[in-house]
């Protein structure tokens, strides 16, 4: 159905033209037909096909002949000339919902304003207030619109996205009235951080999941209530989130789905592909002419297009498209294949939950297998261990292993690399190890990649952690040449680590590519400290994904036994 597309298409040009300073019963023309469509039960191109469109009340003739227009052509005359006359920052301003096309004109008009800039300067000189019909209750309302609008801007940690979906999905769960649910966006497709939050749902009378919707416990602020689409402002510990739901007919989740998902890349280069069949791909479904040939699920719509279904985190448009044709995508990895955790900090270090509790919990996520990696002596900050704690540490992690069936702890240590690239243990001491994960915890700019490159000489060391040093949020890295730790890996054979931190994410999805071709293994370690933390192994899968890892790029996707006698 075009109904919404058309409805949207109307009002934008009733925005536009009052922005423009046009009033009247032209502007109200357009507004209005926009509601009719939103409104209307009816498909509009069954309508106009039978001639009837100026039956609908309200749609007169000069409305009527540009609904046509749009459904033959695709395209509006009147849409493209009127927005093109607009200076581009004007027409994002009416994404404030606090403000109004009436006042971006008279914004426009008056103060020359042309943007979000603009704006924010006329409030701040208190110009704005001083318009015709303003004042500063109303100015002060559109400050907090500019306010949630930049807000909204901000990307999300993934962590924090994917916590938050999933605690409004299991509230949405409860509706008795909903069908299938999914989010979409970039977060289903692992970002390491995520723009907007966007929920897809099926379900009978969707206004009332709306309602329930709008009615979340954490929300602060409901920013829209349709029949269709809810959006809502959730307070989180770090502030406020847009989470918005939009409720799709079933015949057209999978549609919605792969559209909503993107990337816009991904999306652009398959429009492209059902132009070249005489198809055309939306929102709605894959149509031949009027006919609807796919929509219900994605892989209705993937295989329209002579497609199998992509991994959603492998839709940016790098080669996947192409390689999807000749049936050649490469078999991600699946957070089912990972065996176990392979860095972990435990109560002996800076970590809060004990060995034998991490190694129970890490046996119910269905590992094999966990790895404890406390920090060593030279990390005194963090409660590194001398190397008399170490060998505690190593007699209690055998004597618990007598204690599991079927499931092993690794001894390992997070070993400092030192100011020189010697390492924090001596080898008497990392030879009794089943793994030696090498990191660089201080000196961030002193010779960082001459230290990892050492640091790979010693016979003892699988791993190199972290081994770009960013924070995603807070810290940039390390002063490192990653191209040549790359190169130092491929020769000496050690493994780079994916830490699933998610706040590191590092190596991060370009680097790990880069490893992939150079066939060096790739670590999955979440670096917890706590215990919820193992969880974090599925961002690391998913950027895994993302850097179109497989299965035998992935150390800890071997045996135990593999494993510790090094046969990789
Ligand atoms: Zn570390
Ligand atoms: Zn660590």
């Amino acid at each position: 159905m075009k109904n919404k597309e058309l409805a949207a298409i109307f009002s934008r040009i009733g925005d536009a033209l009052e922005i423009k300073g046009e009033t009247g019963f032209k502007v109200i023309a357009y507004r209005k037909a926009s509601r009719i469509l939103e409104d209307l039960t009816e498909d509009i191109e069954t309508v106009a096909k039978e001639k009837r469109l100026q039956d609908i009340p309200g749609i007169g003739s000069g409305i009527g002949q540009k609904i046509e227009e749009y459904l033959q052509t695709g395209q509006m005359k009147k849409y493209t000339e009127v927005l093109s006359s607009i200076p581009e920052g004007l027409l994002k301003l009416l994404e404030i919902q606090s403000l109004g096309a009436k006042t971006i004109h008279l914004a426009h008009k008056e103060l020359q304003v042309k943007g979000l800039e603009g704006l924010k300067k006329v409030i701040e000189d208190g110009s704005l207030a001083k318009l015709y019909g303003m004042g500063e209750k109303k100015v002060e309302n559109i400050k907090k619109g500019i306010e949630i609008y930049e807000k909204a801007q901000e990307r999300i940690p993934i962590f924090e996205a994917v916590s938050l979906v999933e605690d409004v999905m299991e509230y949405l769960r409860k509706v008795p009235q909903i069908g299938q649910l999914s989010p979409a966006g970039s977060l289903r497709r692992m970002r390491e951080t995520v723009g907007d939050i966007d929920i897809l749902a099926t379900g009978k009378h969707g206004e009332q999941i709306i309602r329930y919707f709008t009615r979340h416990p954490g929300v602060s602020r409901v920013l829209a209530e349709g029949k269709t689409k809810g959006s809502v402002l959730i307070s989180t510990d770090k502030g406020e989130r847009q989470v918005d739901l939009r409720i799709v007919a079933e015949s057209e989740f999978g549609a919605a789905l792969q559209y909503f998902t993107g990337s816009k890349a991904h999306n652009i280069k398959l429009r492209g592909m059902a132009k070249d069949k005489g198809l055309k791909i939306s929102e709605y479904g894959v149509f031949r002419g009027q006919k609807k040939i796919a929509g219900r699920s994605e892989k209705e719509v993937y295989k329209a297009l002579g497609l199998p279904v992509i991994p959603p985190e492998l839709r940016e448009d790098r080669g996947e498209i192409e390689l999807a044709l000749k049936n050649k995508l490469p078999r991600v990895v699946n957070l089912s294949d990972i065996k176990g955790d392979l860095h972990v900090h435990s109560d002996h270090s800076d970590g809060h939950v004990s060995i034998k509790e991490l190694a129970e919990l890490a046996q119910k996520m269905g590992y094999e297998y966990i790895a404890i990696c406390d920090h060593s002596q030279a990390a005194n900050y963090a409660g590194g261990l001398t190397p008399g704690r170490l060998l505690q540490q190593i007699e209690e992690i055998d004597r618990l292993n007598k204690t599991f069936k079927n499931f092993k702890i690794l001894k390992g240590s997070e070993v400092d690399i030192l100011h020189d690239g010697r390492l924090d243990f001596g080898n008497d001491i990392l030879k009794r190890l089943d793994l030696v994960v090498a990191a660089v915890h201080r000196g961030f700019k002193k010779n960082v990649t001459e230290r990892i490159l050492r640091a790979m000489e010693n016979p003892y060391v699988t791993v190199i952690a972290h081994p770009s040093g960013r924070l995603i949020s807070r810290r940039e890295g390390y002063d490192v040449d990653l191209e040549k730790v790359l190169e130092g890996a491929e020769e000496s054979g050690k493994a780079l680590e994916l830490n699933a931190y998610y706040d590191r994410l590092d190596l991060n999805e370009f680097y790990l590519k880069k490893a992939r071709e150079k066939k060096i293994r790739i670590s999955i370690g979440t670096d917890t400290h706590y215990a919820q933390g193992l969880k974090m192994i599925r961002f690391g899968v998913g950027i895994a994904r993302r850097a179109w890892l497989e299965k035998r790029d992935i150390l800890n996707c071997l045996s135990y036994k593999d494993l510790v006698n090094k046969k990789f």
